[in-house]
Order: structure tokens, then sequence, then C-alpha cells
């Protein structure tokens, strides 16, 4: 039986697999690391001495590829959110509270009520948002939406941050309206926040490796793929530390592996260059906390954080697009961050826990107008060589959605012949 070869099990890699297993394909799973889930996974920190995640990660309900992988790997219910679309701030720097709702159905009638839209801002400043859906492709957030006070700062900026890891002032415009179309745009349906009750493996990972395994798929790790002899119109190759693989007439390789490596195998290819730091702080509280609207998570303003997520005894903490604060000492960033935690909890500031700081420094890779034309499709020029991960060219930003859908594009691909 003609087999597909792919390597990279973060979840473009392990979408890929699962949908391949599921049509009855021969697949097998290669992955440099001793572990699946690459940039988004769980693991026991010996610091903490509990299971943390890599950095917090927010799904909205409009993920429809995700969701319908989770249905595949039999996980959706492991997520967790509020019954309604709602996403509470925080002013740091004022003590203001608010809550965004966006209303039912795809008329966004919440702009018009003073108690679901951000305060200070009026209706009429949210009708630079319709600019983003006609935003040439070189142009940026900030050179769309413009600076427009209150809406700005507590609106476009913090979503612009978190939904593409960099500044609004270099992020593309046309990606963070690929969300806003998809989540906002269908209305609250679109946009309830979820998030992985146990952590991220549990959720997304250790379920689509059980379902491999039952399906004979599979996974070797620490098998990195070090090289790929390509040759009439194809690969016929693989080569790895521990031996050589030869593709038969009807084998196909996906590469789901980072844009960087995927050059590093085929140089012929184009992909995006430079990324983007994440970084996340678990702090672990002296007791279990709450915060006022008993939610899970909250965005912050005017801080250090951008996000505070709760579970139980831990809070913790997202600044994204932080290549600058990446540089400083994880011990100055601690403190910090916990500024910013003791703040929005109401708890002693002098009283430091542990900390956890994780510096990942490549979260997503640089998502400028420029280095989201660079990024490949699902197709190669090598009829059995297809692309998968979060940075080819899914039309989404770098984001779990957009590594779902790709692998699921690229065995859609396969099947396809
Ligand atoms: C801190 C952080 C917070 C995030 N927050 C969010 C969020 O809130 N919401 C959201 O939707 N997304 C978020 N993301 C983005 C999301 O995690 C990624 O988009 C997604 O995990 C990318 O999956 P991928 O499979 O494309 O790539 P990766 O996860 O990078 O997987 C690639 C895999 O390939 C392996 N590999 C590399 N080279 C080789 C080789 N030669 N051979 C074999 N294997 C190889 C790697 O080890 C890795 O396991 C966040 C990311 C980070 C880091």
């Amino acid at each position: 039986m003609a087999v597909t070869h792919i390597a990279g099990a973060g979840l473009a890699g392990l979408a890929c697999a699962v949908t391949l297993a599921k049509a009855g394909r021969a697949a097998v799973l290669y992955e440099s690391a001793a572990h699946a889930g690459g940039r988004c996974r769980s693991y026991f920190d010996a610091q903490l001495q509990r299971q943390i995640d890599n950095g917090n990660h927010l799904l909205l309900s409009g993920n429809k590829a995700t969701m319908s992988y989770l249905d595949d790997i039999g996980a959706r219910g492991t997520l967790t959110g509020p019954e309604t679309a709602g996403f509470s701030f925080l002013d740091l720097r004022t003590g203001e509270r608010w809550t965004l709702r966006p209303n039912r159905g795809v008329v966004p009638w919440w702009i018009l009520s003073p108690k679901r839209r951000v305060p200070g801002t009026r209706p009429r400043d949210y009708l630079s948002g319709l600019k983003l859906a006609r935003a040439r492709p070189g142009a940026t957030v900030h050179a769309v939406v413009g600076a427009n006070g209150d809406l700005y700062e507590r609106f476009w900026k913090p979503l612009a941050v978190a939904a593409l890891n960099i500044a609004p002032e270099e992020g593309s415009a046309r990606l963070l309206w690929s969300v806003l179309w998809r989540t906002f745009g269908r209305g609250a349906a679109g946009c309830r926040p979820l998030v992985a009750r146990d952590g991220l493996s549990p959720s997304l990972i250790d379920p689509a490796l059980d379902l491999l395994a039952d399906h004979q798929v599979p996974v070797r790790f620490n098998s990195g793929l070090k090289g790929i002899e390509l040759g009439e119109g194809g690969a016929c190759a693989l080569e790895f530390a521990q031996g050589r693989i030869e593709l038969g007439a009807g084998d196909h390789l996906v590469l789901a592996v980072p844009p960087a490596n995927a050059r590093e195998l085929v140089p012929e290819l184009t992909v995006p260059e430079g990324s983007r730091t994440i970084v996340n702080a678990h702090v672990t509280l002296p007791a279990p906390a709450s915060l006022p609207d008993g939610g899970t998570f909250l965005g912050l303003i005017g801080g250090t954080a951008e996000w505070l997520f709760l579970r139980g005894d831990m809070a913790s903490l997202t600044i994204s697009g932080a290549d600058a604060l990446a540089e400083r000492p994880s011990g100055e960033i601690a403190k910090l961050v916990w500024a910013d935690t003791a703040r929005a909890l109401g708890l002693e500031a002098n009283e430091q826990p542990p900390i956890r700081i994780i510096k990942e420094r490549r979260a997503t890779f640089a998502q400028t107008p420029e280095q989201a034309a660079r990024r490949p499709g699902t197709r190669t020029g090598w009829r059995n060589l297809f692309l998968a991960g979060d940075w080819t060219d899914t039309g989404l930003p770098a984001t779990i959605e957009g590594a779902v859908q790709s692998g699921r594009a690229a065995a859609r691909a396969v099947l396809a012949g």
C-alpha cells in the first residue's frame, strides 16, 4: 500500500495524519523531538512541580477546522469556556473593568450598546474596522484603522497583538480581517472563547496520538528528517540519522515542519522569514483565585502582560510580540508580571510566589504584509511533496486553526492523488 511520510508532529502534522488514518490510508509520522505537539503542548515543570502548557492558547468557537479535528479525535468535550461570547478587560492604570459582548446574529448591534462595547468609544469609531475588509495586501493594521484613541488602545491593539503576535504598526491588515470575518463576523456563535480544560496536550495532542495508535500509524520520535532526495519531479528518498527510506511510486511526503526547517530541507522553497516571540509566565498563587465575573481569563490593558488565564491556583500570563521583553532576564520579567497579577487579582504585591517564565522565540513567523506574501501553498513543484504548517498560505494568521487547516488540506491533496 502507498505510504504518506509526514515530517513534524505539531498540530499540522497530527491533523494530516489523523485525516489520512480516518480515510484508511497508511502513514508514518516522524518527529525530531522526543514528544509531539511542537509549539502547542504540555510538559512537567520541575521548578513548579506540575504539568504546565508551553503557553496559553485561546481558541474561538468559530475555529471550524479545529472543532472538526477535535471531533475526529473525540476531544471536543475537553474544551471549556463561557456559555456566551464575552471578553472581560481590566485597565491596570485606571482600574476600569468592562466586558466586550458580541451579540447573536451577524449584524453587530453590540457596538450600539454602551454596556457591550469598549468604554470611551462611540459606535461610529468601529466603522474603521470595515476598512480592514478592503485593505491592500501591503497594508498594516495601524495604517488601516488609525490610532483612534481609546478604541485603538483598548480594542484594535490588543486584538491585533493577540491574533498576529506583532505590533499593529507591522502586522498585516488582511490577516487580521480574516480572523475578524470568521469569528466576530459570525456574531456570538463564532467568537465564544475556549481553552483546553486540563492543558494543551490532554486536549489537542494525546487524543490524536491515541487515535493514530488505534489506526496503526507509527509515530517515530527523535527522528528528524535530515535530507530529501528530489528527482524526476518528485521526492524519491528520505534521509534520517537512523537510515535511508526509498519512496515507492505512490508514496507521498508531507513536510509539516517550521518554515526555516522546510527551507533547509528544500532550499528552492520560498517561505516567510523572521519570527516573533511570545513570553508566558506561570505563577503559582498562594491559593485558588477567581475573577470578578467568574471567568477563566482576563484581558489586561496598560501593563506588561496582555492576558491572564486562571486554572485553580495557577495564573498564566501572556505577552505577545515580546522580542524586546524577552531580552530581559527572566527574574525582571517575573517581577513585572507579578505586579500585573497582584493588581488584577487583588493580591499582596510584596509576596511574589514562584514564577516560571517561558520565552518562545519562534512562536510565529513575523506576520507582516511582506512575509505573509511569501507563504507557499500546499502543493509544491514536486508531484508527491506537500507542505503544511501555520506558516503556509492558509489565509489565516499563524494559529492552531491555521495549522490544523493546513494539515487537513495536505491530507486532502494526498487523497486526491
Ligand atoms: C506561546 C504560544 C502561544 C500561542 N498562542 C496561541 C493561541 O492563543 N491561539 C492559537 O490559535 N495559536 C496560538 N499559538 C500558535 C500555535 O501554537 C501554532 O500556530 C501551532 O501550534 C503551529 O503548529 P504547526 O504544526 O504548524 O507547527 P509546530 O508546532 O512548530 O510543529 C512542527 C513540528 O516539526 C518538528 N520538526 C522540525 N524539524 C523537523 C524535522 N526535520 N523532522 C521532523 N520533525 C521536525 C518540530 O519539532 C515540531 O514538533 C501560540 C504559540 C505559542 C508558541
